[in-house]
């Protein structure tokens, strides 16, 4: 394994670095068993592919991402002045419902964490070469794949969705082997924290470990979840508490990637994120024709990872983790009983988000039915997701005609009229005028998402050497909200090639 060279002290680079680095975050204070030291793997000639401006802006890191030094440490080719030795961490995991026994970070590493405004934050690479955990992998990421988890990081950062942002991507002519030869690339992902449900699972099933459980619980707790310590009487850990808490937030991201046709499609307990984040960004999917069964990963065959049923993947996720947390409970029933919050989170979290999609704020008792009515209406037409909540805020509650814009999605324009004439009806017991209630709607039906064919288009010009379209797509996603007349062909359908694009695990 080749390492990587400290970064040489060029004129151009100060020998103090303008990053100030601490290491390896709160896995790196726990010690043996938790994770591993590993270098990178340099690559050669690594150029960006593409880089957030807007992500570097709020960490501080603008002009430090302007250095030569910043490809060298974002691409594994060089350490930088002050970088501590970066880190692979250990985890298991769940996978397709399935115990997978040992995982943890075959291609990632934790390069370590910086303060900045938005709090402590982790470094960390994907793709920068293979660590102990690699088992049979390359540690590698491809191009392709790593141009899609940069775009959607930032593009569900941009929609409000809680997730791990992405800094960067790097490439090289570095040949990687899936089914077919191609070339490497590197992400760094950014986050307060990379723990899965599957590092508590690792430390219950796989080292059997129920000291280290502890420690990693109590360190977490204490970083992440402090305000629960002050519910607790002194001395005791608020278990209980911090498990429905993960729950909550487990359930408001899923009711957020439920309104937005969001389909993460490998929901392994490894890929589900202790604090709530979106994580792990693979065969991820925006749906465009609505179908509640649309698997979005080619590889799930038996769509255990369907839209529809991604809150009860969320649960039965959840039981895992509980299920691993058990030995940190006196009473055994008591995490089974913890993670039951979720559903009624859930419920009303998607409630919430449905009805501020219809752009109703006040309580109707027909809502729920008034809602899933519009969804059933949406399954029936294979109507596009994204272009029907936004046509929504058109209708006018005092004109029967169905605009033209809502109307051309629909084949059956008779169901769809008698629908639009219940929400009318509805609309009589809001406070907002049209105008408002517009306004209110734009702002949680997004005019663009990321959908397949736009990062296909954009990865087929990066493949050509072409950065340019990464870049521009994910300015147009930086605004996903506003009204951009002069990107509009970013909101159109999927054009007919792009029908039946297939994306699979392999990345
Ligand atoms: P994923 O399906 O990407 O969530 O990865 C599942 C597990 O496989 C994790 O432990 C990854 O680190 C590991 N893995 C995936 N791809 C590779 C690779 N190319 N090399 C080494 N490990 C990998
Ligand atoms: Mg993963």
């Amino acid at each position: 394994m080749n390492h990587p060279r400290d970064f040489p002290a060029t004129p151009a680079t100060p020998l103090r670095s303008l990053i100030a680095w601490r290491e390896g975050g709160l896995m790196s204070q726990l010690g043996e068993g938790f994770f591993e030291h590993v270098s990178a793997e340099p690559v050669e000639a690594p150029h960006w592919v593409g880089r957030s401006h807007a992500l570097a802006k709020q960490l501080g890191l603008t002009d430090w991402m302007a250095m030569d030094e910043a490809l060298a440490v974002l691409s594994g080719t060089g350490l930088g002045p002050g970088q501590p030795p970066p880190l692979a961490t250990a985890y298991s995991g769940h996978q397709f419902g399935v115990w997978a026994g040992a995982l943890g970070d075959g291609r990632a590493l934790l390069l370590g964490e910086i303060d900045t405004p938005l709090g402590p934050q982790e470094l960390q690479l994907k793709g920068s070469g293979a660590t102990p955990f690699s088992r049979r992998g390359d540690g590698r990421a491809v191009l392709r794949s790593s141009i899609r988890e940069f775009l959607c990081s930032e593009a569900m950062a941009a929609l409000g969705v809680p997730t791990t942002r992405a800094l960067a991507v790097v490439g090289s002519p570095l040949p990687v082997f899936r089914e077919t030869q191609e070339t490497a690339a590197i992400v760094t992902r950014v986050a307060p924290s990379f723990l899965r449900f599957g590092h508590f699972e690792h430390h219950c099933h796989t080292t059997r470990d129920p000291a280290r459980l502890r420690q990693l619980a109590d360190a977490v707790i204490e970083r992440f979840f402090g305000p629960l310590l002050e519910q607790t009487e002194p001395g005791a850990r608020p278990y209980r508490l911090w498990l429905q808490e993960v729950s909550r937030r487990t359930a408001q991201l899923i009711a957020q990637w439920q309104s937005l046709g969001f389909c993460h499609g490998v929901m392994n307990t490894d890929n589900m994120s202790i604090l709530g984040l979106t994580l792990d960004y693979g065969p991820f999917g925006f749906m465009d024709g609505f179908n509640p069964g649309h698997i979005c990963n080619h590889s799930d065959h038996q769509g255990r990872y369907a839209w529809g049923r991604q809150p009860q993947i969320a649960y039965w996720n959840l039981h895992a983790l509980a299920m691993a947390l058990r030995p940190l409970f006196d009473d055994p029933q008591e995490p089974g009983d913890a993670i039951e919050v979720f559903k009624s989170e859930f419920h009303k979290a998607w409630s919430h988000q449905l009805k501020s999609k219809l752009g109703l704020q006040s309580n109707g008792p027909d809502d729920e039915e008034l809602a899933r009515d519009w969804l059933g209406l949406m399954a029936d037409h294979r109507t596009d997701f994204t272009l029907a909540f936004r046509a929504l805020s058109s209708v006018r509650r005092d004109h029967p005609e169905v605009p033209a814009g809502l109307s051309d999605l629909f084949i059956d324009r008779e169901a769809l009229k008698a629908w639009v004439d219940r929400y009318r009806a509805r609309l009589t017991l809001e406070q907002t005028d049209d105008a408002q209630r517009a306004v209110q709607m734009n702002q949680v039906n997004p005019r663009y998402v990321l959908r397949n064919h736009l990062a296909e288009v954009a990865i087929e010009s990066a493949r050509q050497g072409d950065f340019s379209e990464v870049q521009r797509l994910l300015d147009v996603l930086a605004h996903p909200y506003d009204e951009q007349p002069e990107n509009a062909s970013y909101a159109a359908l999927p054009p007919s090639w792009a029908e039946d694009l297939e994306i699979s695990c392999s990345s």
